[in-house]
C-alpha cells in the first residue's frame, strides 16, 4: 500500500510548498504562533479532521478517525516556532518580520505534516483508528510539548483520551544527503541544562590582591575542574558535555571585583548521568571556592529532557522508510546528537521515534551546506513530498500492524 505513498504526496506538492512559504514568510517565535495556526487550520479545513487547542499554548492537535472502525492511535507531530535571528537567505519569500527567521525548517516541518494530514484523509475509509496531528509551537527551549501534555491535548490519565499508542516526528536536516532519511534506536538527542556559577569573594585594588578575596582565578579553576569531572568521572560510554561559554567579572585592569559569573550547558544522554551532573557541579564549585575561602552558588535551569527512541519504533520506521525511499534511503545514525528537542517529552510518556530527513539540494556539497540555526540555511523543497509520504506511511502502516 505504501508503494504509492510517494506518487500521491505529490499530488499534493504544490499546497505542500505553498504552506511552507507562507509561514516561512511570516515567521512566529515562542508559545502563541497564531497566524500559523491560522494558516494550518485554513489549509486543512476541508478535510475531517476534529481539532482541539489548549489554554497554554497555540498548539493545535487534529484527530482524524478512520472508516475502517476502532483501533490503535498514532500521533504525528510538527513544530511551528521560528527562530529570533536575522534571515539571509535572499529567497524571495523570505521573512517579512525583521529579526525572525524559520531557520530550524519548523515551516517545513508544518507543510510535511499538513501533506500527511491530506494524504491520509484520501485514504481515511481505509485506516482503522484515528491519527492525531501534533502542530506544537515553542519548540526553540519554551517547553511546547510539555505545556500541550499538561493542556491534556494528547490525552492521558485524567483526561478525556487515553494517551496514542505510537508517536513520530521528523526533522529536517540541510547538510544531511537529499531524501535521506535516517534514525537512531535509544537516545538521539541530549538533555540540556542551563549552568550558572557564582563565585562571590570580595573585591579590592588590583594591586594588593592579599587584601581581597579574589574570585577571577577561583571561577578559572572552576572551569577546569570541570572538564577534568567530565573526563575522570564519567564514563566515555555514556557521553556527558559540560561547556562553560560565558565568563564575566570585572570593570577595569586595576579592580578586583567581588564576584564572577560563569554561564554554560550541561549535556547528558542519560537520566542517570544529567541527575549525578546536577549534583556534582554544585560539590565541585562550592568545594574548590571553599578550599581558598570563597563560596560559589550553583543554578541550573532545567530544559529538555533526553531524547529516547524506542527500538521497535526505529526498526519499525526503518521498514517504512525502505518501502517509500528505498533500500539505499535510511540510515542508522551511529551517534547521538547533542542538542536538544522538546519531543523528547512525548517521547517519555508514547513509545515512538523521532527521525532526520537530509534536505539538500540534489547533487549539492552537503557536507558543506548550512545547518539548521544559520542566517543563510536552504531547502530543497522537492524533498517536502517524501516526508509527507513518510510521515503517512507511518501512520498508516502502525494503525495496519503496529510496530510490526
Ligand atoms: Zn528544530
Amino acid at each position: 500500500m505504501t508503494a504509492s505513498l510517494l506518487s500521491e504526496a505529490a499530488t499534493f506538492s504544490d499546497s505542500i510548498v505553498a504552506l511552507r512559504r507562507a509561514v516561512h514568510r511570516e515567521p512566529e517565535l515562542g508559545l502563541h504562533t497564531p497566524k500559523t495556526r491560522d494558516k494550518i487550520r485554513t489549509a486543512l479545513a476541508h478535510l475531517p479532521i476534529t481539532w482541539a487547542q489548549g489554554p497554554s499554548t497555540t498548539g493545535l492537535v487534529g484527530t482524524l478517525k478512520g472508516g475502517a472502525g476502532p483501533g490503535r492511535s498514532v500521533l504525528l507531530r510538527g513544530d511551528t516556532d521560528a527562530l529570533p535571528m536575522p534571515e539571509e537567505t535572499g529567497l524571495d519569500f523570505a521573512s517579512h518580520v525583521p529579526g525572525v527567521m524559520h531557520a530550524c525548517g519548523h515551516d517545513t516541518h508544518v507543510a510535511m505534516l499538513a501533506g500527511a494530514a491530506q494524504i491520509l484523509a484520501a485514504r481515511a475509509n481505509t485506516l482503522a483508528g484515528e491519527v492525531r496531528f501534533m502542530f506544537q509551537p515553542g519548540e526553540e527551549g519554551w517547553h511546547g510539548a510539555r505545556f500541550m501534555l499538561e493542556d491534556g491535548l494528547l490525552g492521558g490519565a485524567g483526561f478525556d483520551t487515553a494517551l496514542p499508542d505510537a508517536a513520530f516526528a521528523l526533522h529536517i536536516m540541510p547538510n544531511a544527503p537529499h531524501g535521506l532519511i535516517a534514525g537512531r534506536a535509544g537516545p538521539l538527542m541530549a538533555a540540556a541544562d542551563q549552568l550558572q556559577i557564582t563565585v562571590t569573594g570580595r573585591g579590592g585594588h588590583a594591586s594588593m590582591p592579599h587584601d581581597t578575596m579574589d574570585p577571577v582565578p577561583i571561577a578559572c579553576e572552576i572551569v577546569s575542574a570541570l572538564q577534568t569531572m567530565v573526563a575522570r568521572r564519567f564514563s566515555v560510554f555514556d557521553p556527558v558535555v559540560v561547556t562553560i561559554a560565558k565568563i564575566e567579572a570585572g570593570t577595569a585592569h586595576n579592580v578586583i571585583p567581588d564576584s564572577a559569573r560563569l554561564t554554560g550547558t550541561m549535556r547528558t544522554l542519560s537520566a542517570a548521568n544529567r541527575a549525578r551532573l546536577k549534583a556534582e557541579i554544585p560539590r565541585l564549585a562550592s568545594g574548590i571556592a571553599a578550599a581558598h575561602g570563597l563560596s560559589a552558588e550553583v543554578s541550573i535551569l532545567e530544559g529538555f529532557p533526553v531524547t529516547i527512541c524506542d527500538p521497535s519504533a526505529v526498526d519499525f520506521g526503518e521498514s517504512v522508510a525502505r518501502s517509500i525511499v528505498g533500500e539505499a534511503g535510511f540510515q542508522r545514525l551511529a551517534d547521538p546528537i547533542m542538542g536538544a528537542e522538546d519531543f523528547a517529552y512525548v517521547l517519555e510518556k508514547v513509545a515512538g521515534a523521532m527521525f532526520f530527513l537530509g534536505v539538500a539540494h540534489r547533487g549539492a556539497d552537503w557536507q558543506h551546506c548550512c545547518g539548521i540555526h544559520s542566517t543563510k540555511m536552504l531547502v530543497d523543497e522537492s524533498v517536502l513530498p517524501t516526508g509527507a509520504a513518510f510521515l503517512a506511511g507511518l501512520a498508516e502502516q502502525f494503525l495496519a500492524n503496529g510496530f510490526g
